[in-house]
């Protein structure tokens, strides 16, 4: 579940519209804003991703306030700030 920030439409993952490239991207069925976003873990070596947090095999950067599996991830405040 995902809670938006910018409707307050609280939302499960399943039900986000979903657009694929390098990452994906979960948006908000109701705004369309991004709610998370799901890449893979950069090589070895390499700096991670700002913004994002490892999530096991995956880093994801979250925009909205979401529950995995049970568990409460709270988002990135500046994440929506962020460049890359
Ligand atoms: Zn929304």
């Amino acid at each position: 579940m995902a809670s938006c920030k910018s409707c307050y439409t609280v939302i499960p993952l399943d039900k986000c519209a979903i657009s694929q490239s390098i990452e994906t991207v979960y948006r908000c069925g109701n705004c369309s804003a991004a709610l998370v976003e799901i890449g893979k873990l950069p090589p070895l070596g390499t700096s991670p991703p700002r913004g994002g947090r490892r999530l096991g095999d995956f880093f994801i950067r979250n925009h909205a306030e979401l529950r995995y599996r049970g568990v409460l991830v709270p988002n990135i405040p500046d994440a929506l700030n962020q460049k890359r």
